[in-house]
Order: structure tokens, then sequence, then C-alpha cells
């Protein structure tokens, strides 16, 4: 992890113990800049990934990231911590949902990324080759512009058995109410996790907006799993969280407009109906119906909707 970052600095800045140093990582290949910030503790330890706003419009997560980045003292912490404060600038500053402005792909749909391929490939490659370096991952995203959701945590079943579960036992450090288990590939906590690298991925804030009391919520959690990592001191405090097994989502199939029929945290019932598209007349033209018994995580607030995106998450327990 030193070395990579040392790559990335003029001559005139070193990475020494007890300093931070920010920056810029570029993407090469493209214009994008990734801001960054390089904590080296005063004490060897973990190497820490810690990144946000790979979803541009996920504004808790990112000021969050950005706070850490300031605040934390490297005379009291033990090994280095990364930051990436936001992954997509271009992103953040479009204030776009799910996309990039450069190739209209989801980031977070697209790891381990390509060194050669489109703009968002390119920068899941470089923060690809951080995650590789790192003794542990953390994500931070929340509800995007037009999502709602309860907060809750991800974390990948990909990798050795003693992995998954140090992923699954640290998500729940966070503390949020509920922790789920995903398979998925292309995801930045999946590509780590095939790296072998553990992870989680945290969210927390909705429908585009941000607040103190949130960003304290996010910067309490991360300090609280930090500190159970060993690489700041202090207690590790347990919160009672639910365990599911993993997330159903259901993805539209129609353009139009969207009803939900169900609220956040909600439990549902397998058959029970999440929602509707209707067209611009209100006529009905899909009906969504839950695939499982579950609780409602994520919701699409936007009454606009169009085909192949995210309506809704239902977590399911394990059974
Ligand atoms: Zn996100």
């Amino acid at each position: 992890m030193i070395q990579l970052i040392q790559n990335h600095l003029s001559e005139s800045k070193e990475t020494k113990e007890n300093t931070k140093v920010r920056g810029f990582i570029p993407v090469p290949g493209t214009s994008v800049e990734m801001p960054f910030t390089f904590i080296q503790g005063a004490k060897p330890g973990k190497a820490i990934l810690i990144t946000a706003g790979v979803h541009g419009g996920e504004y808790p997560c990112i000021e969050t990231a950005i706070q850490l980045a300031k605040e934390i003292d490297p005379a009291e912490v033990s090994g280095t911590i990364l930051i990436i404060h936001p992954v997509n600038p271009a992103a953040f500053l479009a204030r776009m949902q799910y996309y990039g402005p450069f190739d209209g792909k989801n980031l977070n749909r697209v790891f381990p990324g390509k060194a050669t391929g489109t703009v968002s490939e390119r920068i899941a490659y470089e923060v690809h080759q951080f995650q590789q370096a790192a003794d542990f991952y953390l994500d931070l995203h929340g509800g995007d512009i037009h999502e709602g959701l309860v907060p809750f945590v991800i974390y990948s079943k990909l990798g050795n058995k003693e992995q998954v579960e140090h992923s699954r036992l640290a998500s729940a450090l966070l503390g949020f109410p509920y922790v789920v288990g995903s398979v998925s590939e292309n995801g930045s906590i999946g590509a780590a996790a095939k790296a072998g690298t553990p992870g989680f991925l945290a969210e927390l804030g909705q429908c585009g907006r941000w607040s103190v009391s949130e960003v304290n919520e996010y910067k309490s959690a991360v300090l609280n799993v930090l500190r159970s990592l060993h690489v700041i001191s202090g207690e590790v405090i347990h919160s009672k969280v639910e365990f599911l097994d993993k997330m159903l989502v259901t993805t539209a199939t129609a353009d139009g407009c969207w009803y939900p029929a169900v609220q956040l945290e909600q439990k549902v019932k397998i058959g029970e109906k999440l929602g509707e598209v209707r067209d611009y007349f209100g006529n009905v033209k899909e009906e969504y119906l839950s695939e499982s018994d579950g609780v409602v995580l994520y919701l699409v607030t936007s009454l606009a909707i169009t085909s192949n995106d995210p309506l809704a998450a239902v977590g399911v327990s394990v059974t």
C-alpha cells in the first residue's frame, strides 16, 4: 500500500511514519483524478482502504470520508489508512445517480475493472489495485439521489470461510440495523473479496440529502470498525443487529411512473405487492411482487422509473 501511494506522490512529498499526505490519484488514460488522504500511523499495523463516492450522489458517506481524512491523527494510528474521497469526482459534480458522466456505466457493476477499458472500468481497475493491497476494505455508500433506505451493510460471501466471517462480524460493528450477504462479483466488495481482502459496503443516508447527524453517526460507526481492527485504540461497541442471508432486488421492466405499495423496513410476505409502474395516463403497466418473505431495505422514491433500474430490495432472513 505504501509503495502504491508513493508512486502517486511528487518527489517533494514522501510517506513516512506519523504523517498524513494528501493528493490526487490519476486514473491512467482518463481525465479523472481521485482525491486521497493517506495516513501512515506512528506504529505498524493493518493497511486499511476506505472509499466513498463510488456513486456520486451519495452525500453522507462522501462528507464522512472527507471529515475522517481531516480528523484522524496519524499519531493515534497503528498501520495505514488510505481514504479516497470521492472515488468518482465527475459523477459527484454532475450530481448523477448510479452512473458516471463518461460512459453510462455504473461504477459498482464493473469491478475489478480493466486497465484499457472505458473510464468507469479504468477507475475500477485503479481502485482494485488498492483493494488488493489492503488488509481490510470499507466502501461507504448510501441511498442515491432517488433512493430511500434503512441503514444496512453488505458483506461479500466470496472467499474462504474465515475471510467471510471476518467481513460479516466487522459489518455488524457499524451498528446499522441490518447486515446482509452478497455473492456479487462485479461490485467493489465482491472484487476485493475475490482478491482475498475482507470488507463491506455500508449504506446510510438517502435521497440526495445529508445532515450533520448522519455524518456523525457514519463517522462513529467507521471509527468503531477501525478500533476492532486495532488501527486506532479504544473500546469496541457491540450493537444488536439482524443478520440477513441475502438481498433480492426487484428491477423495473417498463419505463413510466413508479408507485411503491410498501414502506421502508416493512416486513413483507412472499407474493405481496411491492408496487406498480403506470403509464402517463395512470394505467398499470406492470405489478411487482415480493419473491420472498423479508424486510424492505431500500425503495426508489422518484416518480420516474426506467426499465432495468432497481425498484426495491427485500432482505431475506437466514433459513
Ligand atoms: Zn452506492
